[in-house]
């Protein structure tokens, strides 16, 4: 390196600009092994407590996107897009809304990752599909979104290993919170996936990272302007996470949800469904040059007719899938031991704690602490009545699904009583977009 990294370190810590050339070089030589963790552990809380401006981010997003392979879909006669999620309790908008674009003529690669904590990964819930394969070469990704229009795999090795090196070392440093670094970590992983346009979902509330909407909105403008800023056209929403997303909470039991979105069957989560459409209509805006109302239509036609469902069946059969065991074995919303939760108590639904009920549903197996943990695909929640509902005493609001013996969900089922509360009167509408 031409400036020594103590050099840097001193220059951050008392709030100076960095040069783009610094940025590059710290990140190359960190990638190759040649910075200890020590100095980069020391440069991530610099970068915490004193911020970066918009041509460092930009430095720190490219230099960590070239660190590893970038992906070209020149040659896919569609263009492309991806949305990202910062994650929710119940989010599985990722599994409609991808395959929903796609079916309009967008071609979606969508690199995803494996959940931690209270929240699911995407490629945890494809995976209780028997067979499903979300570990695809990048060869075999670009095969799938070629075929298909669209792919979900988990993000391979190739791609952004030094946000891979940096974001484990954060998680352990008290370094994750800074927008900076959560801009870099998220666009360069984008950025290196290919796509031309690049949706964000901003999650705020009681189950998401961003706590407040202020946090939220700055983190969405910011990673709308590093993607525009990379050539890419971007656009975020900052959505409401106080109360979990439609009305299942766990790997396989939203999977068969996204299907019942996907198929219109059954008492459908209008949450989902409303997000879905936003999401999908704003990819097919962008991508396609459309008007929002005439992407926003197609998006609901796509969704009544079977064309979303049809791409997605497809996408899961191309990764060795079995979508028709899957759909018989959770014919009845879920399997495996469950135990249904009922009310004591007549009123309205005031709200549902998205918090908890995530608790709830790791308790019972669906989260993993630990990236080698193991999870229980079936585990989880599905509720039985959403915001505003009304319930009278006896009624079932929930059921528990998970490997344990009975004792241990009649435990998690008081915990999961917790997580509702009551009006007399109807409460206010939910709002899900807030920005
Ligand atoms: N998700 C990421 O991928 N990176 C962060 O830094 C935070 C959330």
């Amino acid at each position: 390196m031409q400036t020594p990294v103590k050099i840097l370190l001193d220059r951050k810590r008392e709030g100076k600009e960095l040069a783009d050339s610094e940025i590059g070089e710290l990140i190359a030589a960190y990638t190759k092994g040649e910075v200890p963790d020590y100095q980069m552990a020391a440069f991530a809380m610099a970068v915490c407590c004193r911020g970066m401006t918009d041509r460092e981010t930009l430095a720190l997003t490219s230099s960590m996107r070239d660190s590893g392979e970038c992906l070209d879909w020149s040659d896919v006669p569609r263009p492309t897009a991806d949305k990202h999620s910062t994650g929710g309790v119940g989010d599985k908008l990722s599994l409609i809304i991808q395959p929903l674009a796609a079916s309009c003529g967008v071609a979606v690669p969508s690199l995803t990752g494996r959940g931690l904590g209270l929240t699911g990964g995407t490629a945890d819930k494809l995976e209780s599909i028997p067979g499903y394969n979300a570990s695809l070469s990048l060869v075999d990704f670009k095969r799938v979104v070629a075929d298909c229009g669209c792919s979900m795999t988990v993000q391979t090795a190739e791609i952004a290993p030094a946000d891979k090196k940096l974001y484990a070392l954060r998680d352990v440093t008290g370094t994750v919170p800074s927008i900076p670094l959560i801009v870099a970590s998220i666009l360069s992983k984008k950025l290196a996936e290919g796509a031309e346009t690049l949706l964000f979902d901003v999650k705020c509330g009681k189950g998401a990272f961003m706590q407040t909407p202020e946090q939220a909105r700055q983190l969405a403008a910011a990673l709308v302007s590093g993607a525009k800023g990379a050539g890419r056209k971007a656009a975020a929403l900052v959505t409401s996470m106080d109360e979990p997303l439609g009305f299942a909470v766990g790997n396989a039991l939203e999977v068969k949800e996204a299907i019942d979105v996907l198929k219109g069957e059954g008492r459908l989560p209008a949450d989902v469904v409303e997000l879905s459409v936003a999401f999908a209509a704003r990819m097919v805006s962008l991508a396609k040059g459309f008007d929002l109302e005439t992407s926003c239509a197609r998006c609901r036609e796509n969704l009544a007719n079977g064309k979303a469902y049809a791409v997605f069946a497809e996408m899961v059969r191309l990764q060795g899938g079995d979508l028709a065991r899957f759909e018989a074995e959770n014919r009845d919303g879920g399997s495996g031991t469950s135990l249904e939760l009922k009310v004591e108590r007549a009123g309205y639904i005031a709200s549902i704690d998205a918090q908890q009920v995530a608790r709830v549903a790791f308790r019972l197996g669906a989260g993993r602490a630990k990236t080698d943990d193991a999870i229980d695909p079936a585990a989880g929640v599905r509720l039985a009545v959403t915001h505003g509902d009304r319930v009278s005493p006896g009624q079932p609001v929930a059921r528990l699904f998970a490997d344990a013996r009975a004792a241990e969900l009649e435990e998690a089922a008081a915990e999961l009583a917790a997580a509702f509360s009551f009006t007399v009167e109807p409460p206010p509408p939910r709002r899900l977009i807030l920005a």
